[in-house]
């Protein structure tokens, strides 16, 4: 409850030396043009959910939209230089795809630049067991104290996203849609109807083994509906390469999670216990919990429940 109650939830971290704060400044990110004024800041690619996600922007006469913030405020200043060599209109919106930190935890970096929040209310993965400070620390520990100076935590939007919202500046129309809790409870996509360009999040990943692991997997068919149905000309997924044949990217994803789906509702149906269903799965990777086998061993464990509850008549489910 209290996550939602903050404008903004400020964390104080101790300061190190002075110095280390600009000699350790992160370079400018490389800038790719999609369509007229729609730019993609590729994050790393083959390393399907690990890394830097990407990012994206758009253009305007009246200004920038920028579509999520990375995962530390150093990430963010990296952003927005970016967009500064690119274009000096100011930066009026940030949409988020999501909550997960690594697209998030840059967001006070644009909040501070001048710009409105776009985001879902529900930041349900804010909170890990420990809380929203444990959830922080554990991210520190994966980006490390420097990047993370100054950081604030923008957990409240300035303009919530429940169903669809458009957003009109500068002559351009973005279409701002909730997505229905596939990968995360506050997903949303970012549509530009005129350039056919979809940034999906997380909802697509490059490898097609997306997280349903805070979302579920009933959502993902749908949003994966969703996305066919726009007949998008470019998806930028929420890691990795831009796929050549977007249709290609979304049908990969919907053939594995329908195949984990089918799987998982056999076992249940045999009454084959969790731990057998799993068995034939690689176990996950110790300290790297979004690597392809824990990606893999967490979906399938998440799903398993789902069709269990399914069973007993609890939850929906995947047709
Ligand atoms: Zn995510």
């Amino acid at each position: 409850m209290h996550l939602l109650s903050a404008l903004i939830f400020p964390l104080c971290f101790p300061v190190g030396p002075a110095a280390s704060a600009d000699t350790v400044r992160t370079p400018p990110f490389v800038a790719r043009e999609l369509a007229k004024g729609v730019f993609v800041v590729p994050g790393d690619t083959g390393r399907g959910s690990e890394g830097r996600p990407n990012a994206g922007f758009i253009v305007t006469r009246q200004g920038v939209i920028v579509i999520d913030a990375l995962a530390s405020p150093r990430q963010g200043e990296a952003l927005l230089r970016t967009i500064r060599g690119v274009t000096r209109q100011p930066v009026r919106w940030l949409v988020l795809t999501h909550h997960h930190p690594d697209h998030h935890f840059g967001a006070v970096v644009f909040r501070r630049a001048g710009a409105k929040v776009v985001a879902h209310p529900d930041t349900r993965v804010l909170a890990s067991e420990g809380g929203q400070e444990a959830l922080v620390a554990d991210w520190v520990r994966v980006v490390g104290l420097d990047a993370m100076r100054g950081f604030e935590l923008a957990d409240a939007p300035d303009r919530p996203v429940t169903g669809t919202d458009t957003l009109r500046l500068g002559g351009r129309t973005i279409v701002v849609a909730a997505a229905g809790g596939g990968h995360s409870a506050g997903d949303l996509t970012v549509w530009l109807p005129g350039e056919r360009v979809l940034f999906a999040g997380d909802l697509l990943i490059e490898d097609g083994i997306t997280m349903v692991v805070d979302g579920s997997a009933a959502a993902l068919g749908r949003a994966l509906t969703r996305i066919d149905s726009l007949v998008p000309r470019v998806v930028v997924p929420g890691h990795g390469a831009i796929p050549a044949d977007p249709a290609a990217l979304v049908g990969r994803t919907r053939t594995y999670i329908s195949g984990l789906v089918g799987d998982m509702r056999a076992a249940v149906e045999r009454g084959v216990p969790m731990r057998r269903a799993l068995s034939s799965l690689p176990p996950p990777d110790e300290d790297r919990p979004v690597s392809l086998n824990s990606r893999r061993r967490r979906n399938a464990a998440r799903v398993y429940v789902e069709e269990e509850r399914s069973y007993m008549g609890l939850e929906d489910s995947l047709p």
